[in-house]
């Protein structure tokens, strides 16, 4: 089994975090400058019956100019040609930034799970009030709450990806 993910989310959502402990180094060029970076390989995850190729997709957010808008065309491009994303969110602050990338996800045929990352932030009650009114809203592959920065159900999180490949 192999396949391409793209991690996409907010700056701060947690993604590089992710990424590093999924990869166990640091890998991850940290450069949440918008509209600076390429589509980029990240990472390969590497393991017994398994292969991810982790694709970093910046520019996905609303364009304020001409080559802002080709950038966001260009990582559209990239999300519809992968095998999963992993759409990500900061549980504890959920705005306007992730409706704007939720819209773009909804035409893409690409199947999507929602990591619901930071939920040590959270209590039960808030996190599943967040997967409800998630699960009305889009029809994502799976809804996933984690936590990358204590290592938190990600086991939950790779059965899933490799369920898609
Ligand atoms: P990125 O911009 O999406 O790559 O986000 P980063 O990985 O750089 O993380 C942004 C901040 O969120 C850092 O201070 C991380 O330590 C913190 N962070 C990441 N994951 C978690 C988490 O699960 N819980 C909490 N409380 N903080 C987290
Ligand atoms: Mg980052």
């Amino acid at each position: 089994r192999s396949g391409f993910v793209s991690i996409i989310g907010r700056p701060n959502v947690g993604k590089s975090t992710l990424l590093n402990t999924f990869l166990k180094q640091k890998v991850v060029i940290m450069s949440d400058k918008p509209q600076t970076t390429r589509n980029a390989i990240r990472g390969v995850l590497t393991g017994k019956d398994f292969q991810i190729v982790f694709i970093d997709t910046p520019g996905i957010h609303k364009p304020k100019h001409r080559l802002g808008e080709y950038m966001v065309n260009t990582a559209i491009r990239t999300l519809e040609e992968v095998d999963a994303i992993l759409f990500m969110t900061d549980s504890k602050d959920i705005g306007p930034g992730d409706d704007y990338i939720l819209g773009i996800l909804k035409k893409i045929k690409t199947p999507v799970i929602l990591v619901l990352n930071k939920i040590d932030l959270l209590s039960r009650e808030e996190i599943d009030g967040i997967i409800k009114k998630y699960r009305a809203d889009m029809d994502f592959y799976d809804i996933i709450p984690i936590s990358a920065l204590h290592q938190a159900n990600l086991d939950n999180l790779l059965d899933t990806l490799k369920g898609i490949m």
